[in-house]
């Protein structure tokens, strides 16, 4: 179960200012949850408050009925693949995925385990003695997408994962992600402006605007309006 509630969510990051309002939505489990909205009106804001990057200034985020507003990123089982992939540079690919593990204390053949799974289904396995320098952005944009699958978590959160590929990768990808998101069976949460992502990943899209949610609704729907 991976079950996502925003419960009159705002986030103020100067006093006053609200730069998200009153958002409340419903995500369900296993459900595809595509952000999209105009520059600057809070996706990223209202992603990273769900990972835990981000301070929650008022409301509830519930994670199966349990609010986890004040639990650190790493307590919650909820992974985040950045749009600039993040990897640690001097590290390789086997220890950019295993990071996260360590931290966590996993024992080294739970680790491997996990990571040479995570590689195999991003067809990475040869790249796994590599260094982000020596691979392409594709790769790079795998490895972070490995990064997340090892923790196993209930939720993905993916923040225009896509928009640094060129356009031939970008669409393989697109259809990668949703090959994953049926196989990994979980909730997924994806920031996008592309809209021709947000109509063939998600099952409903969030259109936000100045931090207000202004529909959400099935692709379909949206689009087909009257
Ligand atoms: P989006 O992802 O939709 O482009 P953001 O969530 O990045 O939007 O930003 C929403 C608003 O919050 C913008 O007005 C932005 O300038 C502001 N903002 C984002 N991060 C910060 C920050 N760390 N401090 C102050 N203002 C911020
Ligand atoms: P995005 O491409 O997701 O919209 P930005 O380029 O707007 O991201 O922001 C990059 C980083 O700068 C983010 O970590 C964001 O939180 C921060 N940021 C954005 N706007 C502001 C702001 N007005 N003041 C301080 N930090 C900001």
């Amino acid at each position: 179960m991976a079950e996502v509630i925003l419960r009159h969510i705002a986030k103020a990051y100067d006093k006053g200012t609200n730069v998200i309002k009153d958002v409340n939505i419903d995500i369900k489990d296993r459900e595809f949850v595509v952000l999209v909205g105009p520059s600057g009106c809070g996706k990223s804001t209202l992603l990273r408050m769900i990972a835990g990057l981000e301070e929650i200034t008022d409301g509830d985020l519930l994670l199966d009925g349990q609010r986890i507003n004040d639990l650190p990123p790493k307590d919650r089982d909820i992974a985040m693949v950045f749009q600039n992939y993040a990897l640690y540079p001097h590290m390789t690919v086997y220890d950019n995925m295993a990071f996260g593990l360590k931290l966590r204390n996993m024992p080294k053949d739970e680790i491997r385990k996990r990571v040479m799974q995570a590689a195999k289904i991003l067809d990475i396995e040869n790249l796994i003695d590599r260094k982000p320098k020596d691979m392409s952005g594709g790769q790079r944009q795998r490895v972070a997408i490995g990064r997340a699958i090892v923790r196993n978590p209930k939720v993905f959160l993916f923040d225009e994962p896509l928009s640094n590929l060129d356009a031939k990768l970008r669409g393989q990808t697109r259809i990668e992600l949703q090959k994953l998101h049926r196989e990994l069976l979980t909730t997924m949460i994806y920031v996008t402006h592309d809209q021709i992502e947000a109509m063939t990943l998600g099952d409903r899209i969030v259109v936000l605007r100045s931090g207000d949610v202004m529909q959400f609704d099935t692709p379909l729907k949206l689009y087909n309006q009257p």
